[in-house]
């Protein structure tokens, strides 16, 4: 045989797995999920190719992982009958960091910049395969790809920059198809080799693994045996010939042996009876399902019925998504018949503003071969995408009205933006999106408030919402168009965000209100005295010529107005141009 050939890891496996074996020792035995996600992956992906190959079946039908320990050697074996690998995805896999997670966790390893690191940042985001040397002196990885005659073999040590592969060539060894992994435990960490521990670990971590999990157990069973008891005393009966008489006895043993034992439930979650489901398993879920370490602030779990069917469970996390433009964000998952299909379809299923929503969608309506192009085609997944965004409105909703005011600051601070972008996105939706909306307000102290609060109180004669822009909440407030409003008492929003104005903009009106800008020329609170405002103008008109003069072409017109009470005079915008909040924020673009 070929010897085994070397390789050296790259540069951020080699500090990733120096970290491994001398800084991260507690939470240890998320190895186990880490290695069980990974089986768990290795077989979606198979499922989904055999779709529309199903000869990639044919070396055995049965998908499922396999876990035996060996706990006299500290050993333990994970197989799984998924996709395995070829010998260059061996080197692209194993010899470098695929995993964004992976990459995730050395990035704010790196930000916290703590000597000592947290052990928990590995319970939250898993080091992937590698947490593998978390526990094991030594790692071997027997793959057999549908794509590859052979099957090979990478092994690496925990001390060590380099890793080695070779052709397996043990006939005990030699599976149809997929992978198995072999952990060689540390002397401190052989207790994972006992087959109790494992299950007890399974049953923590692996609950939502869609494809059953056995694990190697020894099983008893108890049986009833005839013993021989000592000869009982000779009867002589009748003849006086004497018989001798063996009596026989029960007696109860115990047979051991060793066996397969499911130990999950390979239901998903999504289809039991949502009110079976304690909170608890759809949060575990949802960290599980998309590598979350935070609850969920809110979750929907639903069934819909008739023209389609489809189940779906939406959640709105806790973690503030940065990138309002990220376009890629693997944010649904789509099932269809339980198989997993992607999570690369979200543009489809879900408008882009709300990309912040996460959930799974499981259809019976859509092919298993479904592509990108069927699904923007498909009137199923317009009615799909319809009701899953209602839903999602809906759950949000649910937050806006919890007991809790500071659950929908949280939503607010962290995906406010979305929403606002959703107003100029999305106008089918306006009336959804607009009582969700919160904004500043002249007459609350830092305190967000929704148009529906605005309305409200609102004056009796009041026909307008009422709003300025800023750069700045004192800026705001200290406009001198504020004066006249806040003598007569009404409310004004105070729009500090560059986006704020647009979104207002686009809803154009809110409960038959329209908006209206203060800062616009021919503002118009009801209280007009044309009357007067004629003499005014005349009384003044050169006043005005003068000034107007002085400042030539930096403005364009000069006027006597009713607006302000304090003040001696305001700038206004034109009634048909941009306000002068629109000015910045086109100049800024602009640069
Ligand atoms: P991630 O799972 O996030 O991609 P990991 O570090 O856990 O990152 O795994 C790295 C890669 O190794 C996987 O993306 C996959 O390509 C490959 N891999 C790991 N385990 C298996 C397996 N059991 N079967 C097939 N491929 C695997
Ligand atoms: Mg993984």
């Amino acid at each position: 045989a070929p010897p085994a050939e070397k390789f050296e890891y790259q540069a951020e496996v080699n500090r990733l797995m120096d970290l491994i074996v001398h800084s991260l020792y507690s939470n240890k035995e998320v190895f186990l999920r880490e290695l069980v996600s990974n089986a768990s992956d290795a077989l979606d992906k198979l499922r989904y190719l055999s779709v529309t190959d199903p000869d990639l079946l044919k070396d055995g039908p049965e998908l499922d992982i396999r876990i035996q320990t060996d706990k006299d050697n500290g050993i333990i074996t994970i197989i799984d009958s998924g996709i395995g690998m070829t010998r260059q995805e061996l080197v692209d896999s194993l010899g470098t960091i695929a995993s964004s997670g992976t990459a995730k966790f050395l990035k704010t390893l790196k930000e916290s910049q703590e000597a000592n690191v947290d052990s928990n940042l590995i319970g939250q985001f898993g080091v992937g395969f590698y947490s593998a040397f978390l526990v094991s002196d030594k790692v071997a990885v027997s793959t057999k790809s549908p794509k590859s005659e052979k099957q090979y073999v990478w092994e690496a040590e925990a001390e060590s920059n380099s890793y080695t592969i070779r052709e397996e060539k043990d006939p005990e060894k030699l599976i149809p198809r997929g992978t198995c992994l072999t952990l060689y435990l540390k002397r401190d960490d052989k207790g994972f080799a006992h087959p109790e521990r494992i299950q007890k670990l399974l049953k923590n971590y692996s609950q939502f693994v869609s494809f059953p999990i056995y694990t190697w157990q020894e099983k008893g069973f108890t049986k009833e045996v005839e013993v021989d008891e000592d000869p009982a005393e000779v009867k002589t009966e009748g003849d006086g010939e004497p018989k001798k008489e063996v009596k026989k006895k029960t007696k109860t043993v115990v047979e051991k042996y060793w066996d397969w034992e499911l130990t999950n439930e390979t239901q998903p979650i999504w289809l039991r009876t949502p009110k079976e489901v304690s909170t608890e398993e759809y949060n575990e879920f949802y960290k599980k399902t998309f590598n979350e370490y935070l609850d969920p602030l809110a979750s929907s779990h639903f069934t819909t019925e008739g023209e389609v069917e489809f189940r779906s469970i939406l959640y709105v996390p806790a973690t503030k998504k940065e990138d309002i433009t990220d376009r890629k964000t693997k944010n649904i998952r789509l099932y269809v018949k339980r198989v997993f299909i992607s999570d690369d379809f979200d543009g489809e299923l879900f408008p882009r503003y709300l990309s912040f929503v996460k959930g799974v969608v499981d259809s019976n309506d859509l092919p298993l071969n479904v592509s990108r192009e069927i699904l923007q085609e498909s009137r199923i997944v317009r009615i799909m995408r319809k009701r899953l965004v209602r839903k999602a409105f809906d759950m949000i909703l649910g937050i806006s009205c919890s007991e809790n005011r500071d659950d929908y600051e949280a939503f607010w601070e962290n995906y406010g933006k979305f929403l606002k972008l959703g107003c100029m996105e999305d106008k089918e939706n306006h009336k959804r999106i607009a009582p969700l909306l919160r904004f500043f307000s002249s007459q609350s102290n830092e305190e967000l408030i929704s148009l529906d609060e605005y309305v409200e109180s609102m004056k009796p004669e009041q026909k307008a919402i009422y709003y300025i822009a800023g750069d700045s909440l004192s800026s705001a407030k200290n406009a001198p168009f504020l004066e006249k409003l806040n003598e007569m008492g009404y409310e004004v929003l105070l729009l500090i965000d560059p986006m704020d104005e647009v979104s207002l903009t686009n809803l154009n009106s809110y409960k038959d209100k329209s908006f209206v800008d203060i800062s616009k020329e021919d503002l118009d609170l009801g209280d007009k005295n044309e009357e007067r405002e004629k003499e005014m103008k005349q009384e003044y008109s050169q006043t005005c010529d003068w000034i107007k003069k002085r400042l030539g072409e930096r403005v364009a017109r000069v006027d006597v107005s009713n607006r302000l009470s304090s003040s001696p005079c305001v700038l206004v915008a034109a009634k048909f141009g941009w306000s002068a909040n629109m000015e910045r924020l086109m100049r800024a673009q602009s640069i």
